[in-house]
């Protein structure tokens, strides 16, 4: 098994599952105990008063709505930015329009590998130009 640093407190140990120690797997599930008990009491509440609430930080929160792990769907006011566009959603790293975005992006930039370079430059400037 290899050795890693934890990505949340930065520890080495032996990676099995994840990027996180015992320690952190540990406590980010208490986290996400916590955080769902509070939702459930209050589904209206925003992402700020879910921090204020539980003590967790804004970021950490966040994170884990990007990582999948707290979902959304039954609390309206609760929302993380997209990283494309800053559009509010509810699970994920960006919105859908973005993610259709980057899917054109990266078919474009497949597409443009493989073009002979006066063409290439012709279609860069295209594309910058949007
Ligand atoms: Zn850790
Ligand atoms: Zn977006």
């Amino acid at each position: 098994m290899p050795i890693v640093n934890c990505k949340r407190c930065g520890k080495i140990f032996r990676k099995t599952a994840g990027d996180l120690c015992a320690e952190c797997i540990k406590e980010e599930g208490e986290i996400l105990e916590t955080i769902r008990a509070y939702l459930k009491q209050n589904p209206l509440s925003s992402l700020a008063e879910v921090s204020d609430a539980t003590d967790v930080s804004v970021e950490d929160i966040t994170d884990l709505i990007q990582a999948g792990m707290l979902r959304l769907t039954d609390f309206p006011h609760m929302s993380v930015e997209c990283q494309g566009c800053g559009t509010p959603i509810q699970q994920g790293r960006y919105c859908s329009r973005c993610k259709e975005l980057l899917r054109t992006k990266l078919a474009d930039a497949a597409k443009v590998l493989k073009q002979p370079t006066k063409e290439r430059e012709s279609k860069n400037k295209g594309f910058y130009s949007l």
